[in-house]
């Protein structure tokens, strides 16, 4: 692979000799590679055959590996794959649950982008979903479970109502019926809150929020946790416990209770092909060693700004899990004992005139739709995320006119308030503090 000085010019530039030396490095090395070369026809052979070492990053890469290992152990799962964005983690999970003719149970409080997945995008596959307005309401998710039903889908947070949801009795029914949980931990994050010790069976994130916090790269992980029982489940997922198309062993023999993920990775995710950049990965990995500190300082905050903002005449309501007030309170002591995330909506008096008021008023606050990220941020739902929404729907989620929903960021947290005020004096029509 290496070509002489007597080569010609277009061989050279590509088999010039470089160094390819072992560096010992600090952080894994970002390898932005395409593939990675067999050392010989044996090994490429072997390569196939158990799946060891590295071929082509669309399959694996090092440096993503890196990065999966270190989420799947935050989560405290047995696996973690990572693909390219949220919708990617959400939409390769589903894809390899269910089949055409298949049925997804899910909390009525989701992320936009997953209910235009599951009502939209799905349902032309022949994939229906049918939603749970009270997720805490065990005989409702009973109620709508069918014999063709393959996932239980809810939020631990759900974005922006903070209605929170008790993981472990939604995980109590989906047991009994042998279907896997899966939970969107993108809001908690496993700092505040680990699904998976809640009877969760997949994990699902935007790392492109909290995990990445620095608003740079999109990225989305699924995190199993290595438990599926192909005796009790083997019926249900007949694609992870037949044979493969030669009669060998099929995922379930190969990989156990990591039947499932593996499935994921080689089947799902390498086909679709939402494959994470390794420069991408790296960058993630980089964010989630700082996790722990960047949550606990946006929650603080949040809780900071939520008070204030519970205190104000201008405000209508909150809905901030760590509120005492909040109807979600109780939940909050029980899952979030350690902060209670950073994104939520408050209501204005004076519905869209007001918001619009507000948002224009605010220096600090970024107006955007991202969330997680280390700077504050805030969105207007109703004539943004939310606007594909009848009015009546938009009611029934709890979006109002005067609805705004918030990420609080690391600020020192009187400038927030301080901005939060000359958004309230814009309504009053006075001037900027
Ligand atoms: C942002 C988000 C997603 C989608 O993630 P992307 O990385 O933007 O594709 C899914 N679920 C929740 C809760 C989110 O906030």
């Amino acid at each position: 692979m290496s070509a002489s000085s007597e080569a010609g010019f277009a061989t050279r530039q590509l088999h010039a000799p470089r160094p390819r030396g072992e560096v010992r490095s600090r952080t894994t090395p970002i390898y932005l590679s395409a593939g990675f070369p067999f050392d010989d026809f044996d090994q490429a052979a072997e390569h196939f055959a158990d799946g060891g070492g590295y071929s082509y990053t669309r399959v694996a890469n090092p440096t993503t590996a890196a990065a999966e290992e270190l989420i799947a152990s935050l989560e405290g799962g047995a696996e973690a794959l990572l693909v390219g964005s949220g919708q990617a983690a959400i939409a390769v999970t589903l894809l390899g649950l269910v089949d055409a003719g298949g049925h997804v149970v899910a909390g009525a409080s989701l992320y936009e982008g997953t209910r235009g997945l599951l009502t939209d995008n799905l349902a032309r596959l022949g994939v229906s979903t049918d939603f749970v307005d009270d997720a805490n309401d065990a005989d409702a998710w009973e109620r709508l479970i069918r014999p063709e039903t393959r996932a239980l889908f809810v939020e631990s947070i759900p974005n922006p109502r903070n209605d929170l949801v008790d993981l472990d009795l939604i995980a109590d029914v989906a047991h009994a019926h042998g279907i896997p949980l899966v939970v969107d931990n993108t809001l908690a994050t496993p700092y505040l809150l680990r699904p998976l010790e809640h009877g969760a069976d997949i994990v699902v994130h935007s790392t492109s929020k909290f995990l990445a916090g620095h608003g740079s790269v999109l990225g989305g992980a699924i995190v199993d946790n290595g438990r599926f029982d192909a005796l009790r489940s083997g019926a249900l997922f007949p694609h992870l416990t037949a044979p493969n198309r030669l009669g060998g062993p099929g995922y379930a023999d190969r990989f156990g209770g990591r039947a499932r993920i593996a499935y994921l990775r080689e089947n799902v995710a390498v086909r679709f092909g939402p494959t994470l950049s390794p420069l991408n990965a790296f960058l993630l990995a980089q964010g989630v060693e700082t996790l722990s500190l960047r949550v606990e300082r946006q929650s603080a905050n949040a809780l900071g700004v939520a008070s204030w903002l519970s205190e104000r005449p201008e405000v209508a309501s909150v809905d901030y899990s760590g509120l005492p007030g909040s109807p979600s309170h109780e939940l909050a002591r029980r899952y979030l004992p350690d902060g209670q995330g950073s994104v939520f909506s408050f209501t204005l008096d004076g519905g869209a005139d007001a918001a619009r008021r507000f948002v224009d008023a605010l220096t600090l606050f970024t107006p955007m739709t991202h969330l997680g990220d280390v700077r504050s941020l805030i969105l207007h739902p109703g004539t943004t995320s939310h606007s594909l929404r009848s009015a009546e729907e938009l009611e029934r989620a709890g979006i109002l006119p005067g609805t705004l929903r918030v990420s609080i960021g690391i600020e020192h947290l009187p400038d927030l308030l301080h901005d939060l005020e000359r958004g309230l004096a814009a309504i009053r029509g006075t001037a900027a503090a």
